[in-house]
């Protein structure tokens, strides 16, 4: 089971990540969380994003394309079999960089999770978050700049997948359960599996 989930800022994709890896025993991989882990642990790549992270700018591809590619050859990755890509890819040139890595390695994506949410609830959800979370990034300026950002750069994303027959767009309104069991019943059906 190979799959990425995308969504606007605030539509829950971290949450139901780890829920839909752990429902089909498969290895999460979130460039977000791997990027907080980075600054967290001080490393030179942590140093060299943490203001651009803040301030709700990208990390350049050729930073985030490395990262996603040591994960995906990981021998615990290719020990699983499967993976959910939570966050990436994110730009054109991210989309075209995973697929060659994935035709290197013979290996397809089965499935796009495309989390889809009112514009008007995502604020709100976010600075909920950040009185939780406190992540440096979850203030109102920064939130406003990731959206536009996802409707700049990302959101064409969703027509390329779904002219490659992969979207499977659900709606991220409702509790984690409900989402997630929307999510694993719509990718059962698209999959021909049994939910
Ligand atoms: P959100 O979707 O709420 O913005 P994420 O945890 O997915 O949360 O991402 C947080 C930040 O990490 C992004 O605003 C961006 O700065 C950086 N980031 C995550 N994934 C990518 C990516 N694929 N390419 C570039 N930057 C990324």
């Amino acid at each position: 089971m190979r799959l990425l989930i995308m969504g606007p800022p605030g539509a829950g994709k971290g949450t139901q990540a780890g829920a839909i890896a752990d429902h089909y025993g498969i290895v999460t991989i979130s460039t977000g969380q791997l990027f907080r882990d980075n600054i967290q642990l001080g490393t030179p790549l942590g140093k060299r994003i943490e203001s651009l992270i803040a301030a709700g700018n990208l990390v350049p591809d050729e930073l985030t394309n490395e990262m996603v590619f040591q994960r995906l050859s990981s021998p615990d990755v290719r020990k699983r079999g499967g993976f959910l890509l939570d966050g990436y890819p994110r730009t054109l040139d991210q989309v075209e960089a995973l697929d060659g890595a994935l035709i290197r390695s013979r290996r397809r994506l089965k499935a796009v999770i495309a989390l889809v949410a009112d514009p008007n609830q995502l604020i709100a959800r976010m600075l909920k978050r950040a009185e939780i979370e406190g992540r440096a990034d979850d203030n109102e300026e920064s939130i406003r700049h990731r959206i536009e950002v996802y409707h700049a750069q990302t959101a064409p994303l969703l027509d390329v997948y779904h002219d490659r027959g992969l979207l499977v767009e659900v709606d991220a309104e409702g509790t984690v359960d409900e989402v997630r069991e929307r999510i694993t019943g719509s990718l059962d059906a698209k999959l021909g599996q049994p939910a």
